[in-house]
């Protein structure tokens, strides 16, 4: 067992502050709500009313987020009532007391193309049976799934407790995005993964409630496993779990069924009100990525819609810039910041005049770097004197 996460975190001394639907962050803004999407899946129904949530109370626009979520900013005060009941009559608020807990990545495009099996059904029955147990609403509300169907985008990013296909007839177990060695059959997957996140809550309990991840947890990994009723198999062969890719995929994806997938690549996240109701009368179904993009499956018509998502200024062209760059909120939504750094960004790519030849960018308003990407990203950050591109100085 190989885990990539060290367990010499020291231990938290607060719980986590990650902001839900109803326990919104107050930023410079206005109030920040994030509503948590599990799968990324979204119905056309789903995406109207959040756009109409973000026109009547934010600031007009959605925000798609690393983890697949979407957050409105700008919240009038109060709003957070109004906003509450109008995601609640959605179904995009199942429970008050766990909305913050349920985080879930899944494969793009599961059950759709390739993969070795679909991992949606595990999506809905993990969220399901996460809402019902009120022991699992004092989950971290950093904690997080992910299910990967063979395809090895999602078992990379380093979830708590995570589930990897490895054949049709057999799923791995990850915790802290390593191997667990535990093996089950797909019906037993959803099960196992409960287990495994009711384990880490009790180690979690026992050691005073600090951690926010699994991988915060000395021998963490090997603390859930024996408390596993499936135990460790006698013989075990360690996979190696697939590094994430660094972007994910864009336009037009051939499915199994004959039909096509348009993923459609939102530039630094910021989806307007008007862009999303646009994706909502192209497709029935919908999924977000931690690609900060939206997928519009079973397209019987993708040349039309391809066409509405580019002049709407969405981006299809895999090898564009914007794929290869990120922002923090910056201006005006962060106190902190020392610049408009996604209106920096984008004036950027829009010139062609991306700092380090354009290779793969993260642009932060100051030394924090919130929300910069894993893996090998060159720093944009702001001085109130410009911008110093490279390595943070520590
Ligand atoms: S990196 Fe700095 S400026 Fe950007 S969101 Fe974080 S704290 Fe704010």
């Amino acid at each position: 067992m190989t885990p990539r996460a060290t367990a010499s975190t020291p231990a938290r001394v607060r719980a986590d502050a990650c902001p839900g639907a109803l326990q919104t962050h107050p930023a410079a803004d206005g109030a920040l709500a994030r509503v948590r999407v599990p799968g990324g899946a979204l119905s056309s129904a789903q995406l109207r009313v959040l756009a109409d949530a973000a026109r009547a109370l934010g600031d007009g626009a959605l925000e798609l987020t690393s983890r697949g979520n979407l957050q409105l900013r700008g919240l009038r005060p109060g709003s957070e009532a109004a906003l509450g009941d109008r995601l609640a009559a959605a179904g995009l608020l199942p429970s008050a007391t766990h909305e913050r807990v349920r985080n879930i990545l899944a494969s793009t495009l599961s059950g759709r193309a390739g993969g070795r099996l679909d991992v949606r059904p595990w999506v809905t029955a993990f969220d399901e049976e996460l809402c019902a147990d009120p022991a699992l609403a004092g989950l971290p509300g950093r904690f997080l799934a992910t299910f990967d169907d063979g395809r090895g985008d999602v078992a990379g990013l380093e979830g708590d407790v995570g589930l990897l296909a490895l054949a049709p007839d057999t799923v791995a177990l990850l915790l802290a995005g390593a191997d667990s060695g535990l093996r089950t059959a797909p019906a037993g997957a959803v099960e196992l993964a409960l287990a495994a996140t009711r384990a880490f809550l009790d180690i979690r309990a026992q050691d005073g409630d600090s951690a926010w991840r699994l991988a915060e947890i000395p021998g963490g990994i090997t603390r859930v496993v024996a408390r596993l009723p499936q135990g460790r198999n006698g013989h075990f062969c360690p996979v190696e779990v697939p590094r994430a890719p660094v972007t994910g995929p864009a336009g037009a994806i051939p499915q199994d069924d004959g039909r096509t997938a348009l993923v459609a690549v939102v530039p630094l996240g910021r989806l307007t009100a008007d862009q999303a109701d646009l994706l909502a009368g192209t497709a029935t179904d919908l999924q977000l990525t931690p690609w900060r993009s939206v997928v519009l499956p079973d397209l019987a018509d993708p040349d039309a819609a391809a066409e509405m998502a580019t002049s709407a200024g969405l981006v299809l062209d895999p090898d564009s810039s914007w794929l290869r760059v990120t922002a923090c909120a910056g201006r005006p939504g962060c106190a902190k910041s020392l610049a408009d750094v996604r209106a920096d960004a984008a004036a950027a790519v829009t010139a062609g005049t991306l700092p380090a030849d354009g290779v793969r960018q993260h642009w932060a308003g100051c030394e924090r770097r919130c929300g910069r990407p894993r893996g090998e990203v060159v720093d944009v950050v702001a001085t109130g004197l410009g911008y110093r591109v490279g390595a943070v100085p520590s």
